[in-house]
C-alpha cells in the first residue's frame, strides 16, 4: 500500500497534484481562479490563503457563510453539540432538530401549519419537493425557470437551466421551461406582463395543462442576480395554482435575509409558497437543507419513508438554529439592507466611469455587476470579466464569475460585512478596472 501522509501538507503542489490524480474529472470540473486559491482560516467577512493573505469573502464561501466564518456563537453551538452526541439517526429522537423545525416554522406565514422535512443539502431538498408535488397533486408536469439553478442532483439539474450545470446524463421527463423575467436581457424585454404571458404559453404548449408545480428562485444566483421583478412572483403563483400545480420557491441563495428585506425574499413578493427550499447558509458552512412545506402537502408522503442518512443531525441542526438566533439577535437582515445599499450605491458610480459595465443590479447583499462590449448592444465581455475577476482577487476579494454567459460579477457577501468594509471593496474594484483598461483587452 502506498504510504499516506500523517500530516496536511499545504503546498500549492502537493496540493494540485493529489487533485489532478485522485479527485474525480467532474470535481475537477469547476475552478474560477487561474491560480489556485488554497483557503486557510475565515473569521467573519474575511479569509486568509495559505500565505497569509487577507481576502474579504464577498461570496460568503458560495453563500453557506451566512452569518460569518467561524462567528463564535456558531462555534460554541456546534462544539457543544459535538462533545455530546455527534449524529442522532431519525430512526430515534432528539430534541435539536425538533426545536429547529418549530423555529422554522414559525418563520413562515401565518394561516398556515407548517412541517419541515431536514435534508444534507439544497438538491436533496428539491427532489423532494418535486415528489411532493408529484404526490399531492396527482399531476407531472413542471415548469422550471430558463437561467435557474435548483442543484446537481438528478432532479434538481433536471429542472436546471443555466448554462454549465445542465447535463444531458441527468434529464428527467415531464419538465418545461419558461423564459426568466431578466429585465436587463430578457427575450421580452422589461415589465413583468410579458413573462407572465409566457408562462401561459408554457403550460399551454408545453405541458398537459395540469401541472404539478414550478420552481422559481426569488432571486436567480447562478443565473448572475437576476431578481424576479414586482408582481411576477404573485401572477406565476396565481397561474400555476389554476393550472392545479403547487408554487415551489427556492431560497437558498435568496434566503436568511440576504436581500436586506426579510427573512425570505417571498415575502416582499407578496406570495406565499406551498413549499420553500433552503440549504447552504442555514447550517453557517455545516451541511444542511431543508424542505418547509404546508402540512397537507407533506401529508401527501405519509407512508412513504425518505430516508436521508443524515437528515436532521444535531450537530448541523444546532448550527442552524444558532444562525437563526444571531440574524435577530444582531439585527443583520437590516445590516445587509444599509450595507448593501451602500455598495450599490458606490457600483453605480463606478459603472458611470467605466463603459464596460453595463448593469449593476441587486439589493441587500445580493448584487451584481453585468460586463459588456457595448452598452447598446449588450454583447456579453467574458473575457473582460474574467480578467477583472482575476484583478479584484489580487486586490484582495473573493467573489465569483456567474451567469450564463459567465459575464456578471457575482458578491453575496456573509450578513456580517460591515460599512467600514465598502470603500476597500469599491477600490478594488476600482483598481481592477483601471488595470483592465490599461490591459487593454479590445
Ligand atoms: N438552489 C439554489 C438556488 C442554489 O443556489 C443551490 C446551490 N448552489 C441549490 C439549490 C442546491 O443546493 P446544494 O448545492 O446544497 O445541493
Amino acid at each position: 500500500m502506498n504510504e499516506i501522509a500523517t500530516d496536511v501538507d499545504w503546498s500549492t503542489d502537493s496540493i494540485i497534484d493529489k487533485r489532478d490524480k485522485y479527485y474525480a474529472a467532474s470535481q475537477r470540473a469547476f475552478v474560477p481562479y487561474q491560480k489556485p486559491l488554497i483557503l486557510k482560516k475565515g473569521k467573519m467577512q474575511y479569509c486568509w490563503d495559505e500565505k497569509g493573505n487577507k481576502l474579504t469573502d464577498l461570496l460568503g464561501m458560495n453563500l453557506c457563510i451566512s452569518v460569518g466564518h467561524a462567528h463564535p456563537a456558531v462555534v460554541e453551538a456546534v462544539t457543544e453539540q459535538v462533545k455530546n452526541l455527534t449524529h442522532c439517526t431519525t430512526m430515534f429522537h432528539h430534541p435539536v432538530p425538533a426545536h429547529l423545525a418549530e423555529e422554522l416554522a414559525a418563520t413562515m406565514p401565518a394561516g398556515h401549519e407548517w412541517v419541515v422535512h431536514f435534508t444534507n443539502s439544497g438538491a436533496e431538498a428539491i427532489d423532494l419537493a418535486m415528489m411532493m408535488s408529484r404526490a399531492y397533486t396527482g399531476n407531472h408536469d413542471i415548469i422550471a425557470l430558463r437561467n435557474s439553478y435548483h442543484g446537481a442532483t438528478y432532479g434538481a439539474q433536471a429542472v436546471t437551466g443555466v448554462h454549465g450545470f445542465r447535463h444531458n446524463v441527468a434529464q428527467l421527463s415531464n419538465i418545461t421551461f419558461a423564459a426568466e423575467p431578466n429585465q436587463y436581457r430578457g427575450i421580452f424585454g422589461e415589465g413583468t406582463d410579458p413573462y407572465l404571458d409566457e408562462i401561459d404559453r408554457t403550460i399551454a404548449y408545453t405541458t398537459s395543462g395540469a401541472l404539478a408545480a414550478m420552481l422559481i428562485e426569488p432571486v436567480q444566483g447562478y443565473g448572475g442576480i437576476i431578481p424576479m421583478p414586482a408582481g411576477y412572483m404573485k401572477g406565476a403563483a396565481e397561474k400555476v395554482r389554476a393550472a392545479g400545480g403547487l408554487m415551489i420557491i427556492d431560497e437558498v441563495q435568496s434566503g436568511f435575509g440576504k436581500t436586506g428585506d426579510s427573512m425570505w425574499c417571498f415575502d416582499s413578493h407578496d406570495v406565499v409558497p406551498d413549499i420553500m427550499i433552503i440549504a447552504k447558509g442555514l447550517g453557517n458552512g455545516i451541511p444542511i437543507g431543508a424542505v418547509v412545506v404546508k402540512k397537507e402537502i407533506a401529508e401527501s408522503m405519509a407512508g412513504k419513508f425518505i430516508f436521508h442518512t443524515y437528515g436532521a443531525n444535531p450537530v448541523a441542526c444546532a448550527a442552524a438554529r444558532a444562525v437563526l438566533r444571531v440574524i435577530r439577535e444582531d439585527d443583520m437582515i437590516n445590516n445587509a439592507k444599509t450595507v448593501g445599499a451602500k455598495l450599490h450605491e458606490g457600483l453605480l458610480q463606478l459603472k458611470d466611469r467605466y463603459d464596460i459595465i453595463g448593469d449593476v443590479r441587486g439589493r441587500g447583499f445580493m448584487q451584481a455587476v453585468e460586463l459588456v462590449k457595448d452598452r447598446d448592444t449588450k454583447e456579453p465581455a467574458p473575457d473582460h470579466t474574467a480578467y477583472v475577476f482575476e484583478r479584484t482577487r489580487e486586490h484582495g476579494l473573493i467573489l465569483s464569475k456567474s451567469g450564463t454567459f459567465k459575464n456578471v460579477l457575482r458578491m453575496v457577501p456573509p450578513l456580517c460585512l460591515q460599512m467600514e468594509d465598502v470603500q476597500p471593496v469599491l477600490d478594488a474594484y476600482d483598481r481592477s478596472f483601471a488595470d483592465l483598461e490599461k490591459a487593454n483587452l479590445g
